[in-house]
């Protein structure tokens, strides 16, 4: 099982966020910490300590969280899951709540496997846009300190199609990232959030977002930047060195049954999913009154197929045709001959020891290529 903990605050909110993370007032994060406390006992109970083969810390900031109280919620979850041996134990880091070595060092002692630095640029000016709380200059620090502290895995996530950048700033980014030689990198495409300040301001006003040949242009040529420097693509955003690929999220791509802990926090086991309630009084009740996970929605077997195929075609490694013939009854290559032979051509799929994979250039038309080929699938809801 995959076990996900959600830490729902950060310092301040980026103008282009839409996860779910407030700025904490006072106890809140004590508060926090014993209510999840209370929810991995609930779930060690229930599941019989299952367990846990990666655990990932997300948010929000978990680095956020005091060493103090950090401490206390990995003992908790050690106490109330079984922890394999050789873990992943990722948590997502923003670079000024870890430029103090007790934070970093702490992490390492917890076990911490992965640390994820939210970079997403070494541009001051980018940074700002953005609403970040941190400088390039701190972001890189952070990177070095990492290394310096041991973590196994130090990854940088990094945005592109960001306001006012153009092709060469973003491979400059990238150069940057590469030579603090990270053991993985991640590349997200900015995306203009209902109801963020950045949305609002890009309906006031020209943000000069790059345009689409030009945001096509920094994905291609970033990911073949960042596979001439050795870091593998193995998911649309995603690069790693060899073998050091993030097992957590793989998990959810291969539809694996996870766990997710917190306010905000989604749980998907068996065919049942849910999602913990926002607000942490709403959490707070039903962790007391032990509801979480009582009104679970039954995944019904075409949302099963349709996540089955959108989560696998993200990765390189793609889906297995077997595996959907199973599953579906329908014999994919044979139906779609022509189709397939068309898509080949243009070199926007791959079909290769059984598996159907997107090309760099298929995976910017994926969502094209998946309602060509899964007419049936149910869109999104
Ligand atoms: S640090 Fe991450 S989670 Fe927090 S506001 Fe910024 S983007 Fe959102």
């Amino acid at each position: 099982m995959l076990l996900y903990v959600h830490v729902p605050f950060c310092r301040r909110k980026c103008h282009y966020c839409a996860f779910h993370s407030v700025v904490p007032g006072p106890g809140q994060m004590r508060r926090y910490v014993e209510l999840v406390e209370a929810e991995a006992a609930l779930w060690g109970q229930r599941l019989k300590r299952p367990r846990v083969e990666t655990l990932h810390l997300g948010g929000g900031t978990p680095s956020l969280l005091p060493p103090a109280l950090l401490e206390r919620l990995v003992r908790a979850l050690r106490a109330n899951f079984a922890f394999a041996p050789g873990l992943e134990f990722g948590v997502e880091a923003n670079p000024e709540s870890v430029a103090d070595w007790t934070v970093m060092e702490t992490l390492r002692r917890l076990g911490v496997t992965r640390l994820s630095l939210g970079v997403q640029s070494f541009d001051d000016n980018d940074l700002t846009r953005l609403g970040r709380p941190h400088t390039a200059e701190q972001a890189e620090a952070a990177v070095r300190l990492a290394q310096g502290v041991g973590f196994p895995v130090v990854s940088l996530d990094l945005m592109w199609g960001l306001p006012g950048q153009r092709l060469h700033h973003w491979l400059a980014n990238l150069k940057k990232a590469a030579r603090l030689g990270p053991q993985h990198i991640s590349c997200y495409g900015l995306t203009l959030e209902p109801g963020t300040p950045l949305e609002r301001q890009a309906n006031e006003t020209d943000l000069g977002l790059p345009d689409e040949g030009e945001q096509q242009r920094m994905y291609l040529q970033g990911g073949e930047f960042l596979e001439s420097e050795g870091y593998l693509q193995y998911e649309i955003s995603n690069f790693a060195r060899m073998g050091l690929e993030c097992r957590h999220n793989m998990g959810y791509w291969e539809g694996r049954p996870y766990l997710g802990l917190g306010p905000a926090a989604v749980s998907t086991l068996g065919a049942r999913r849910w999602k913990n309630p926002e607000d942490l009084d709403a959490y707070a009740q039903a962790v007391q009154a032990a509801t979480l996970g009582t009104d679970a929605e039954a995944l019904d077997e075409q949302t099963r197929l349709r996540e089955m195929v959108m989560l696998r075609l993200r990765t390189t490694r793609g889906l297995d045709l077997a595996a959907y013939r199973k599953a579906a009854g329908r014999d994919l290559a044979a139906e779609n001959q022509a189709m397939l032979r068309a898509l080949r051509q243009r070199d926007l799929i791959r079909l290769a020891g059984g598996h159907l994979r997107l090309t760099r250039p298929g995976m910017l038309v994926s969502d094209a290529i998946i309602a060509n080929l899964f007419p049936d699938l149910p869109a999104e809801g």
